[in-house]
């Protein structure tokens, strides 16, 4: 309950012998104990608290790996176990992501088609399951509609005016960017020959028209979930999933462009947990591990979601927060230190805190990503020379 709060989430606390709540609104999160409850008993308990709160989530804790337990624990009706003695930690870390996956963005579909009924039709197939989707009837406007829709797939007709879809697939794989985007043809060819060629050019899947929608809708789901999943691993940090070091520079430069088209400040922020080592030292890598976690979890719960927020290094965070002059800088980035500061760690049976300083560095004051990052990098120096945990706003 408190290591939750400390990230912005209420908890409530319900014994097995209390009545349940009023329904409440949303979709709360449940997470039962059914290792103090008896095996005879879940079921019932369950069905309860599914029929009380029919939109919530429900995570059973305490559950033995064995396959009879979990399959009585799942038939039951609960969504996901965690298995007994789970660690607090990797509890609320399930939370977080749980969370995290409700936020996901709406999938997007680039359809390829030269037929405007067809393209239209497969539109209102996808919108229905709330894929949103951009319709390219002139395959030779392909490369352009990619770059500024920035598709999770692509669904591409096989033959078109001007050119074939093959030739439009091959294209596209010749840009490094656009390497891995499945590529899903929709197609009437019904020439096995010819459909296992296009795939072999560079195609992931081949759907015949006409087409089954229920059948369009999950292969086009699954496709996207892969490929956002392989995404995640090549641009985010596996600890903390957060961007990693290279994608936080280059996201970084991306903003910069945007701010100096549009004028205003960008400001850059530098992170650093404090005597890190001595964390390590003290209580094991492991515990030092979720030391880090604990401070990203609290910057992505702070944070807007067009801040950069990336790690940069070990025990290290990139920030670049647009629209922000050095002294709203300060304000957010203090205010997270000294919460940051406040959070107790848990040890075996006790606890201990951490603390982190920060340095800031804004634009136009300096020009470039890298000048940026250079001088946030030394105002931290700074507030690490002034005794550390604390933030230092470069002045100059
Ligand atoms: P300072 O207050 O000056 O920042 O002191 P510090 O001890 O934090 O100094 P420094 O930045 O040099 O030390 C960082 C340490 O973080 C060194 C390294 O062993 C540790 N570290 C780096 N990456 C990880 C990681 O992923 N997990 C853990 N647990 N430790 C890491
Ligand atoms: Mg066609
Ligand atoms: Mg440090
Ligand atoms: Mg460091």
């Amino acid at each position: 309950q408190a290591q939750l709060g400390y990230f912005g989430m209420a908890a409530e606390f319900i014994g097995w012998q209390q009545p349940l709540p009023d329904q409440t609104g949303g979709a709360p999160l449940l997470l039962l104990d059914l290792g103090s409850l008896p095996e005879a008993e879940w079921h019932d308990r369950i069905q309860a608290l599914r029929q009380r709160f029919a939109m919530g989530r429900l995570i059973c804790l305490g559950v033995r790996s064995d396959f009879e337990q979990l399959q009585q624990a799942l038939r039951s009706g609960c969504d996901s176990c965690l298995m007994a003695g789970t660690p607090a930690h990797a509890i609320v870390e399930h939370i977080m992501e749980l969370n995290e996956r409700q936020e996901q963005e709406a999938y997007r579909v680039l359809i390829v088609e030269d037929s405007r009924t067809a393209s239209h039709l497969i539109r209102r197939t996808l919108a229905e399951n709330q894929i949103v989707s951009e319709i390219v009837n002139d395959p030779r406007q392909t490369l352009n509609m990619l770059k500024q829709f920035n598709p999770d797939l692509i669904l591409m007709d096989m033959y078109m005016p001007n050119c074939t879809g093959v030739e439009v697939a091959r294209i596209i794989r010749q840009h490094d960017e656009f390497l891995s985007t499945p590529i899903v043809y929709l197609s009437g060819e019904t020439n096995v020959a010819l459909q296992v060629d296009a795939m072999r050019l560079g195609g992931d899947h081949f759907l015949t028209k006409p087409f089954n929608p229920v059948f369009l809708n999950a292969i086009v789901k699954s496709k996207i979930e892969r490929y956002r999943a392989l995404r995640r691993t090549m641009y985010h940090d596996s600890l903390t999933g957060l961007l990693n070091h290279s994608s936080g520079k280059h996201m970084l430069d991306m903003l910069l462009s945007g701010v100096a088209h549009e004028g205003g400040f960008l400001s850059v922020v530098m992170m650093d947990i404090d005597h890190f080592k001595q964390v390590n030292d003290t209580y094991g890598h492991p515990v030092g591990d979720q030391v880090i976690r604990s401070l990203s979890w609290l910057l992505k719960q702070r944070l807007r979601k067009h801040d950069i927020l990336c790690r940069y290094g070990g025990e290290e965070f990139l920030i670049g927060l647009p629209h922000t002059d050095a002294e709203q800088a300060f304000a957010v980035m203090d205010r997270i230190r000294q919460d940051f500061a406040q959070i107790r760690h848990p040890y075996r049976d006790t606890h201990f805190r951490a603390s982190a300083s920060g340095g800031i560095a804004t634009y136009p004051l300096h020009q470039t990503g890298d000048a940026l990052i250079k001088a946030a990098d030394e105002a931290l120096y700074q507030a690490k020379h002034d005794g550390r945990n604390r933030i230092h706003a470069d002045e100059n």
